[in-house]
Parts: structure tokens; sequence; C-alpha cells
């Protein structure tokens, strides 16, 4: 039986250029880029609840961090160092070998290096703490849209949704249609680059983990603004279009969580910016509706008014 500092060493520690000191002390100790803000959040992951028997360990490493990595881009922060807290029923190294290379094949992609964490036994459960850095004043709050701003998303709405859906059998999609929707459930692409371009530009931003309804309520909430969407806006992909007339499908790509895309605000006069933004970084940008002075979620569908309120977002829940 490997010792869990056996495992550590052969599966969490690799170089930490970045770091003054990485895996092996009490702790880690990072240096700040001078006049940058540190940006630092974390993200559990619960077998049964976050990923199931099912998804691969390659898989289950990938999500741990890209869901972390999401939150960087929603504050528009360049991630910079992670932290690993892992609960193991035991120590499978096949198992562990998979998570590492989800892991740091990610990572890797976007410079983040592993400094610290701590492996106990346990029932399966995987902590992540990312930290990130923004030039002042730059972070993409929640909090700073204004009415008359435009709302903006990045990608395509509710296909981990719908890949979820159909193998909850809530859908039936064919197989090609789920082999291109499988991918966004498990190999979620965290939007750091759109995030770190929109500084300056953005005037709030969220990822969108829950469903669009419900992250973009948050901006709402937190700026004190209402909006006014357009569903026939709403950026999809080719299979859900596909299916759109199914309220299943309706629901993924509104209240659908799991999409990682970026929502944001931005002044209208912004816009031509913002497309050329997205042609830059080959990512769809899309104007879906604009922030009102009037409180509240409008959703338009052919003319036709929608009221999402508070109690709108029950009603969509997946
Ligand atoms: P301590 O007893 O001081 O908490 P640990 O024995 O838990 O130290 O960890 C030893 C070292 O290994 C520490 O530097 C810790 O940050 C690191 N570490 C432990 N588990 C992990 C992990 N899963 N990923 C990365 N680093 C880890
Ligand atoms: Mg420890």
């Amino acid at each position: 039986m490997p010792s869990e500092f056996d495992l550590i060493r052969q599966y969490f520690t690799r170089p930490t250029p970045s770091a003054i000191l990485g895996v092996g002390d009490d702790a880690a100790l990072l240096r700040v880029s001078p006049g940058m803000e540190l940006a630092v959040s974390v993200d559990m992951l619960v077998a049964g609840r976050h990923f199931g028997e099912a998804d691969g360990p390659g898989t289950v490493g990938h999500k741990s961090l890209a869901v972390n990595l999401s939150d960087m881009a929603a504050m528009g922060a360049t991630p910079r160092w992670a932290t690993l807290a892992l609960a193991l029923p035991s120590a499978d190294e096949k198992w562990l070998r998979g998570f590492a290379s989800g892991f740091f094949g990610l990572a890797g992609k976007f410079g983040v290096e592993l400094i610290g964490g701590d492996t106990t036994r346990g029932p399966l459960n995987i902590c992540v703490q990312i930290m990130g850095e923004v030039p002042p004043g730059q972070a993409l709050r929640r909090d700073g849209a204004r009415p008359g701003d435009e709302i903006w998303v990045s990608g395509t709405l509710g296909n981990a949704a719908l890949a979820l859906a159909h193998y909850q059998r809530r859908v039936e999609l064919e197989h090609r249609e789920a082999a291109a929707m499988l991918p966004f459930l498990h190999l979620p692409q965290p939007r750091v680059a759109a995030g770190i371009a929109l500084r300056g530009i953005a005037t709030a931003a969220i990822d969108i983990s829950d469903g669009l309804l419900a992250d973009l309520g948050h901006i709402l909430e937190q700026s004190g603004v209402g909006a006014e969407i357009h569903f026939e806006h709403l950026p999809l992909h080719e299979v859900v279009r596909r299916h759109i007339q199914d309220e299943v499908a309706r629901n993924c790509v509104l209240a659908g969580g799991d999409d990682y895309e970026l929502c944001f605000a931005a002044p209208a006069d912004r816009h031509e910016t913002i497309l050329d933004l997205a042609r830059q970084l080959e990512l769809p940008l899309t104007c879906i509706g604009r922030m009102t002075s009037e409180a509240g979620l409008r959703l338009l569908r052919e003319g036709e008014i929608m009221e999402v309120g508070a109690k709108g977002f029950d009603h969509f829940a997946a």
C-alpha cells in the first residue's frame, strides 16, 4: 500500500516555478505580482452530486479545476495557483493517475501551478481552491451593471444540461447528437481569455454554472437593475436548436447548469468592440438583451412577455 506521502509525491507534486515554495512544506509561499489584486475562489465537488460513478477520473480531474478556472474567468482574473484537498475512499492508483492527468492537462493549458493541498481517507470529495491576479479595480464584479447596458453571453447555452438530460432519459437524442453534447458536460472549457479581454469593457460578469436565468439574476440583484432578454437571440448549438420545441431542451437553455459560459454586461457603445473581440478569441459572443431600470427579469419570446421573477427560477429548474 502506498502511503499518503507516496501518493502526494507521485501524483500531485509537479514543478512550481512561479511559487517561492510549492508542495512539501507546511504551507506554500507565493509572491503576488507587484500591484496586482489577488482573486481567490474555492469549489467543492461531491461524488454523487457533481459527478457520477460513470464519470471517468480524467473527466473528474478536468472538471474540478475547470469550474474554478471559470470563476477566475468570470472575475477577469489571470489564474496562477491552485490547491487541492482530496478525500479518497482508497488509494486507487488507476483512479489517481487518471484524475491527475485530467487536472494537470487543464492546469498546463492555463499556466496554473498546484502548490499544495491535503489528502485524506473518506468519501470521495474534491475541493479545489484557485488564486489569480487582476489589475487593481479591474475585476469583473457582479454589481457593476447599469440600465442600458447590453447583456452578452459567450459560446452556446444548454449543451451540458441537454447531455445530462439525455443520460437521465429525460430527452432522447440520436447517438450522433449525444456524442456532440457530451464534451460540453464532461470537459467544459473555461472562458479565461474572454474574461481577461473583457477587463475595462464589461461592467459586470458571472459564469453560468446554475443556468442563465439564475446566474443573470445574481447580476441583476447585486447591480440593482432589471433586464429584458430575447429568447430568439439566445445562442444555441444546432443540436439544441433541433430539440428546442421540447420543453426539456428549453429548460436546459434557460435554467440548465454546467455551461460555464460567461454572461456579462457592457455599455451599448462597446458593441462593436465586443464583436471584434469575439473574432479575435474565436469564441461566439452574443448580445441577448439589455439591462433596464425597471426591476425583474423579462424574457421575450415571439413578442410575448413571460414573467420570470424569483418564482420563475423554480419553475424552470431542470
Ligand atoms: P500538513 O500535515 O502540514 O497539513 P500534509 O501532510 O497534509 O501536511 O501535506 C504535505 C504537503 O503535501 C503539503 O505541502 C501539502 O500542501 C501537500 N499536499 C497534500 N495533499 C496534496 C494534494 N492532494 N495536492 C497537492 N499537494 C498536496
Ligand atoms: Mg494537511
